[in-house]
């Protein structure tokens, strides 16, 4: 989804919620379903376990996992609220972002990721890279002590994630191919 079609979609919910909460319980669901809104966006998967992503990124970082240190929740903007992402952001940084977007939250060890399927089709990447991106800050917070003050932090983060992608994502019809070899190893 476009930004502008996120803050139209937005504001749609808003009005709906509006809309629901002005009207008997009945009509609302009525309103509901006879209201245009916008169709469900397609959602990319993972083609990796998280895990798998995790240990690459680590080993590639030169990080030796510890099970003293819990890994990160993912959460996808699929199957989450958008208040739930806003909690996090306004504890974090203190203002509450308008729509998803895909971030690693330090104090709550949440990745949120953007699953729409035509981001990624539009923009190139894979939900399975922008995972990877966001573990290198985990790693970076958790393992390494980074608070994040200079740039090095995102380029590490943009580093690590195109190597991900050259190492562990093959393009087209040959990914299936790529990952019978990756478990294989
Ligand atoms: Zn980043």
């Amino acid at each position: 989804m476009t930004r502008k079609r996120k803050i139209l979609a937005a504001v749609a919910a808003t009005m709906f919620v509006a809309t629901a909460t002005a009207l008997p319980e009945r009509v609302g669901e009525r309103v509901a379903a006879t209201t245009p809104s916008v169709p469900p966006a397609r959602v990319a998967a993972l083609q990796h376990d998280p895990q798998f992503i995790l240990e690459a990124v680590a080993r590639r970082m030169g990080v030796t996992l510890r099970p003293d240190i819990p890994p990160p929740a993912i959460r996808l903007e699929s199957r989450t609220p958008l208040a739930r992402l806003q909690a996090a952001a306004e504890r974090q940084w203190g203002f509450r972002p308008e729509v998803f977007t895909t971030t690693y939250a330090t104090a709550s060890n949440e990745v949120y990721l953007i699953d729409e399927a035509r981001l990624y089709e539009n923009y190139g990447g894979t939900l399975d890279d922008s995972l990877a991106h966001e573990l290198v800050h985990y790693i970076q917070a958790h393992y390494l002590g980074d608070r994040f003050t200079t740039d090095w932090s995102e380029a590490e983060a943009v580093a690590v994630q195109t190597w991900f992608r050259k190492q562990y994502i093959a393009p087209g019809p040959t990914v299936a191919g790529a990952q019978d070899a990756i478990a294989g190893r």
